[in-house]
Formats: structure tokens, C-alpha cells, sequence
């Protein structure tokens, strides 16, 4: 099952560049230093087309990467910069002539009932406007369309939230600590992208050292660090990273080998 993985948003909540800010990296000339908002599509051949979060960023970067239809989304959390496009996923429903699937955890779930209450509210008058939205809670791996998802157990603070295994590819934004749990499910793993906002320590965010420290057990062919903040150069910052560990970049695709199962 080959499926293309495009980086949609590979910036951290502020983007990059950040309002205000007259730093290097925001004045920078390179486009990789642009960072919309962190979310990526998995595109299966011959398979469903999976959204993943809905960034702050969704209209342009559906615009920019031409994505006529959304098979399903999946949600990490429930942060400003991963849903607050989901208003704009109206367009996929709309295309679709179908609600479309979404799959999150009970707590991220919840959230997406508070903030969007509009949308769930049957009262809301139905102007055409509405995504229409099949809001699924996951505690397990599950399948969409045929092909197989492994939530990973992850944590963003002392906020636990998820990644996404398929097949040998995974996606790991905001975390901070990967507990023992994710560690059997990321196995085998070849490619990933990580978190790894910048040098300096955060709280919630994996520092590049954190980051690479975790790519150290896990051993994958190829990482690419994502949710990434103003103060790494693109260049130069790859440049100073190992051999298999990249900066991911806006607009970067990769194949995968994803599954029917999760594994
Ligand atoms: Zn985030
Ligand atoms: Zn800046
Ligand atoms: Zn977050």
C-alpha cells in the first residue's frame, strides 16, 4: 500500500514567519523558512486521502497543494494551531456530497464540541455553510477505508495526546516525552517526523537535542523534525544535524508503505 506523505505545515503555533518579528529567520529569503501551521496529508494510492489536524493554516495550504478531497481527519489534539481550520474542511464535505470521518480521542473530541459548537448544534441553521462532520472517538487502533491506524500514546506537557502510525511511517508532533507505552507501537518504524520546536528548553516541545536523542532509540531510516520555531535557519540547521535527520519544510513529500493493519 504506497501512500505519499506531503507536509502541509511544518511550523510551530506562531508560524514563521512570526507577526512582529524582525529576526533573521522571519526575514529570511528562504522559502523552507516559511512554516505554516503543523499538519499533513497522507494520500493512499488507490486509497482514501487522510488529513492530519486542522491547522490554522487548512485554506492555504489546501490552496498551495491542490487537495480536491479529504477521505477522513485525524486529530493529535485539540491546540489552537491543529483545529482552528476545521471550519474550512466544509469545503471537503461539500466536495464529498459526505460528512467526513474524524477520528480523535474522548478529551480532544470534547474540546472539538466546545469550540466548534456551532457545527454539532442541531439548532445551527443549515445555510450550506457547515462542515459536516462524523466525529469518532478512538482508544485503539482503527481503519480508514482499508488502511490501518495506530494511535501512539504520547505526551505534550501533562497533556497526553496522540501520534499516528501507519504502516512504516510515523507522525509525532507535540511531544516532549515519548512514555513507555508508544515505545513497542513505534518498532520497526523507518521513516518519521518529530518534534523538535528549538535548541532551547520548553516545556511542552522536544529541543532538537531531546529530539534526536528520542531518533537515537528508535532507530528510523529517515526523520524529518517538525513544529519548528523562528530560531532555526533551515540551512544552517540541517546542515548541523546527522546523517537520516532532516528539518522537514513546507510542501516536503515522501513515500510510505502503509498497512491494513497497523503494523
Ligand atoms: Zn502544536
Ligand atoms: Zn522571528
Ligand atoms: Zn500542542
Amino acid at each position: 500500500m504506497r501512500a505519499r506523505v506531503t507536509i502541509l505545515g511544518s511550523g510551530t503555533s506562531h508560524g514563521v514567519p512570526m507577526i512582529g518579528c524582525s529576526c533573521a529567520v522571519c526575514h529570511s529569503d528562504d522559502p523552507r523558512d516559511r512554516r505554516s501551521r503543523p499538519s499533513i496529508l497522507v494520500d493512499v494510492a488507490d486509497g482514501p486521502t487522510i488529513l492530519v489536524d486542522t491547522s490554522t493554516d487548512l485554506r492555504q495550504q489546501a490552496l498551495t497543494h491542490n487537495i480536491s478531497h479529504v477521505d477522513a481527519i485525524l486529530f493529535t489534539h485539540s491546540h489552537a494551531d491543529h483545529v482552528m481550520g476545521l471550519d474550512d474542511s466544509r469545503r471537503f464535505s461539500q466536495m464529498k456530497k459526505s460528512a467526513i470521518p474524524c477520528f480523535a480521542d474522548a478529551s480532544t473530541v470534547a474540546s472539538l464540541k466546545k469550540t466548534f459548537y456551532y457545527v454539532f448544534d442541531p439548532a445551527t441553521e443549515k445555510g450550506g455553510g457547515l462542515p459536516q462532520i462524523d466525529l469518532q472517538t478512538i482508544d485503539g487502533p482503527f481503519s480508514v477505508a482499508g488502511v490501518g491506524v495506530q494511535p501512539i500514546p504520547l505526551m505534550h506537557g501533562s497533556r497526553p495526546i496522540l501520534g499516528f502510525r501507519f504502516g512504516d511511517f510515523a507522525y509525532l508532533t507535540d511531544t516532549n516525552f515519548i512514555p513507555d507505552a508508544a515505545w513497542p507501537l513505534l518498532e520497526g518504524v523507518r521513516t518519521v517526523v518529530l518534534d523538535a520546536l528549538r535548541y532551547r528548553p520548553h516545556p511542552t516541545h522536544f529541543t532538537v537535542a531531546e529530539a534526536l536523542a528520542a531518533v537515537e532509540r528508535m532507530q528510523p531510516q529517515q526523520t524529518y523534525f517538525t513544529h519548528i520555531c523562528h530560531d532555526l535557519p533551515h540551512a544552517a540547521t540541517n546542515q548541523s544535524l546527522p546523517k537520516g535527520v532532516e528539518l522537514a519544510y513546507d510542501g516536503l513529500a515522501f513515500e510510505i508503505e502503509a498497512s491494513p493493519t497497523w503494523t
